[in-house]
């Protein structure tokens, strides 16, 4: 078979399917699309070199060596006399694999768990450790071990899909939600024949602060607009202009490195805490790489 005619889906197949990103891709499926356009075989460390390999077979490519070390499965476990029930976790795990309400102590599904470790740094108190997965230490021979890794990436995939399902109708929910609030909020002060001039001007401004923040294609804006025209107001909307909008591409780069820069610092204050030496040097060279990115976002936004 050509390298050409292979797809995502089966390069998807051979990944371990933990989605943990640490191919920097967002997940297995991405990673696998990334292949297809040129992306190295050899990013994922819980697959191994046993995954690198099968990669390079199916590809018909030279095998690579691991960019990183291998990871052997990992299973999160949470210090429940520490958790402090504030659900960050949650929201960070793929799969959805832990239990728990806002305040109230939360528990990892041990069999749904991937071992990503997504779930470790957004805890504000550290409490969430990796160890080594009891499902695979419990698989001695090498075909329990397969049967263990393929019926993980199975449920891995399964319940990431699932997951990208329910944040995507959560989302849609959350948008419709909006929007009906919106056409509420614009339907009630709309009776320019009720109104006074105090009140007009009033609305006048606040339909302007309205339209000046609004998406030029948001459906929402020739509603406004009418409204505007019947209060007597001008509706020309203010032009963004290339430098205004690179101004704004920048200050967005610079809130992401300083919120990067933000994790990296807790990142290696956990590994001092609870890891080895080698964990302690990968958190403190993320948080370098951290610094310089910051420094390279402030210097576009102010170059003096
Ligand atoms: S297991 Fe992690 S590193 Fe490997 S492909 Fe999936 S997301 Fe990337
Ligand atoms: S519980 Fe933590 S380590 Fe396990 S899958 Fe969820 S985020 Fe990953
Ligand atoms: S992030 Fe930590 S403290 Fe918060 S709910 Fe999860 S385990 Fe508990």
């Amino acid at each position: 078979m050509q390298a050409s005619h292979i797809t995502a889906d089966q390069i998807d197949a051979l990944l371990p399917q933990t989605q943990c990103g640490k191919c920097g891709h967002p997940g297995c499926l991405p990673y696998a699309k990334a292949i297809v356009d040129g992306e190295a075989i050899n990013r994922c460390p819980p697959g191994g070199q046993r995954t690198a390999d099968a990669l390079a077979t199916l590809l018909d490519k030279a095998p690579l060596p691991l960019a990183q070390p291998a990871e052997s499965p990992l299973l999160a476990v949470i210090d429940e006399d520490i958790c402090i029930g504030c659900t960050k976790c949650i929201k960070a795990c793929p799969v959805d694999a832990i239990l728990g309400a806002p305040k109230q102590m939360h528990s990892i599904l041990r069999d749904e768990c991937t071992g990503c470790e997504l779930c470790v740094m957004p805890c504000p108190v550290d409490c969430i450790s990796m160890v080594p997965h009891p499902g695979w230490l419990a698989a001695h021979a090498e075909q329990e071990q397969h049967a263990w890794l393929a019926h993980r990436a199975t449920q891995g995939r399964q319940r990431h899909q699932a997951h990208i399902a329910r944040i995507a109708q959560w989302e849609a929910e959350a948008l419709e939600r909006r929007r009906t609030r919106r056409h509420q909020r614009i339907a009630t002060p709309t009776s320019p024949a009720a109104s006074t001039p105090t009140d007009d001007a009033a609305l006048r401004r606040r339909l302007k602060i309205k339209l000046a923040r609004m998406k030029r294609d948001d459906s929402l804006r020739p509603q406004l607009e009418a409204q505007l025209q019947a209060l007597g107001g001008q509706t020309a909307a203010r032009p963004v202009t290339p430098v205004v909008q690179q101004a704004r591409s920048q200050r967005i780069a610079l809130a992401a490195a300083e919120d990067t820069l933000r994790r990296a610092e807790r990142h290696l204050a956990h590994c001092q805490r609870q890891e080895g030496p080698m964990e302690v040097a990968a958190a403190q060279e993320q948080l370098e790489r951290a610094q310089h990115q910051l420094e390279r976002a402030r210097q576009a936004l102010d170059p003096t």
